[in-house]
C-alpha cells in the first residue's frame, strides 16, 4: 500500500480544541458559568489541515476523531490493509472512518444496518462515505447483531476492526486527552452519550475534584454498565468521577421534538453557534434543566463538550 509520508504529521498530537466562555443569563441567574469545549472545531483549528488534506470537510470532526486517532495509529503500525466498522445509515462514525481511511490511504469497509437500503440511492451521509472510498455492505437488522461474523461476510477478514460508534479501549485513551485538556478549568465536564465511550475516556482524564456528567441520547438505562466495562478494558477498572443524567433522550435516538428544535434554534441565535441536534442540543437542554432545578451549586463552572456540528 502506497502511504503518504504525511501519515505521521496527520496522527501527531494536536493542539487542544478551543474553550469558549458564553454569557447566558439563564445560567448566570443561578450563579453557573458555562464554557463550551469546541471539539466541533478540531478539524479546522489545525493550520496544516488545508495544506495537507485539501478540503477540510474531509476531516472527521469532533469526538470521532479523538476516538479514531489511536486506532488509526494501531492499524498503520500493524500493517493492516483496511479498516472495517459498523453503523446505521446516518452514522457520523462511518463518515469519520471513511474520511480517515481516505486521508491515510487505507481501504475502508462500512457494514450498514438495514438491507432494505441496498440498491436504493444512498443518503447524503452514505454518499459521502462512498465518495471517500468506503465499500458499503448492507446487512439485515438480525445479521447486524452478530458483529463478530460480519467482517468475513463482507469480505473483510484480515481488516482492522473498529467497533460500532468507534468505542474501544484505544478510543477511551484518545478521549482521556479531552479530559486532560479540561483539567483545572471546570468543576463539571458534560457530554452527550451514544455508546458512552467519550464520557468514559473524558472522566479518566479529568483532574482531582472534577467530575464528568453524561447525558444519554437514548433511553433504557443500559449505559452505566457499558461504560464500566469500557473503562475496565481501557484502564483495568473504574476511572474518574462520572455519573449519568437520565431522562433527556426526548423520545430516543435521533428524535428531535419541536420543543427541542426550538430550543436549539434559540441557542444558535443567542450565541452564534451551530447546534447539532441529535447529541449537542440534548446536552445543552439537560444542562439548562438541571441548572434550573438547582443541581449545580452557585459558583459552579460547567464545561459542555460540543462534540460535533450539524
Ligand atoms: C458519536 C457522537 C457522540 C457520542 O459519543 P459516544 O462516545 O458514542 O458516547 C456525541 N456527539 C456527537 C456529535 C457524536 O457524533
Amino acid at each position: 500500500m502506497n502511504r503518504p509520508a504525511n501519515v505521521d504529521v496527520l496522527l501527531q498530537p494536536r493542539p487542544p480544541s478551543p474553550l469558549q466562555e458564553i454569557r447566558d443569563d439563564r445560567f448566570e441567574r443561578y450563579g453557573v458559568r458555562l464554557l463550551l469545549k469546541r471539539d466541533d472545531l478540531i478539524h479546522t483549528n489545525v493550520p496544516w489541515d488545508t495544506d495537507l488534506l485539501g478540503p477540510v470537510d474531509l476531516y472527521p470532526p469532533g469526538n470521532k476523531w479523538r476516538k479514531l486517532a489511536p486506532n488509526l495509529r494501531a492499524a498503520v503500525a500493524g500493517g493492516y490493509p483496511e479498516l472495517v466498522t459498523f453503523g446505521g445509515a446516518y452514522s457520523n462514525h462511518l463518515r469519520a472512518t471513511a474520511a480517515a481511511g481516505r486521508l491515510l490511504r487505507l481501504g475502508t469497509v462500512g457494514i450498514v444496518r438495514g438491507d432494505e437500503l441496498a440498491g436504493r440511492p444512498l443518503n447524503d451521509s452514505l454518499a459521502r462515505c462512498a465518495a471517500d472510498g468506503m465499500r458499503l455492505h448492507f446487512v439485515t437488522r438480525s445479521a447486524y447483531r452478530d458483529k463478530a461474523a460480519l467482517p468475513a461476510l463482507a469480505g473483510a477478514e484480515g481488516a482492522y476492526v473498529i467497533p460500532e460508534g468507534g468505542s474501544n479501549a484505544l478510543a477511551l485513551h484518545g478521549c482521556a486527552e479531552l479530559g486532560r485538556e479540561l483539567a483545572g478549568v471546570c468543576d463539571v465536564a458534560a457530554v452527550a452519550c451514544g455508546t458512552g465511550g467519550t464520557l468514559a475516556g473524558l472522566a479518566a482524564g479529568l483532574g482531582a475534584g472534577q467530575r464528568a456528567l453524561g447525558v444519554p441520547v437514548v433511553g433504557g438505562g443500559f449505559l452505566g454498565a457499558e461504560i464500566r466495562s469500557l473503562q475496565a478494558a481501557a484502564f483495568g477498572g473504574p476511572a474518574g468521577d462520572w455519573s449519568l443524567a437520565e431522562g433527556y433522550a426526548h423520545g430516543g435516538y435521533a428524535r428531535v421534538p419541536a420543543e427541542l428544535a426550538l430550543f436549539a434554534a434559540d441557542f444558535e441565535s443567542r450565541h452564534g453557534l451551530p447546534v447539532e441536534r441529535i447529541y449537542v442540543a440534548k446536552l445543552l437542554w439537560a444542562l439548562l434543566a438541571l441548572t434550573r432545578e438547582g443541581a449545580f451549586p452557585r459558583g459552579t463552572t460547567l464545561a459542555a463538550v460540543v462534540t460535533g456540528r450539524p
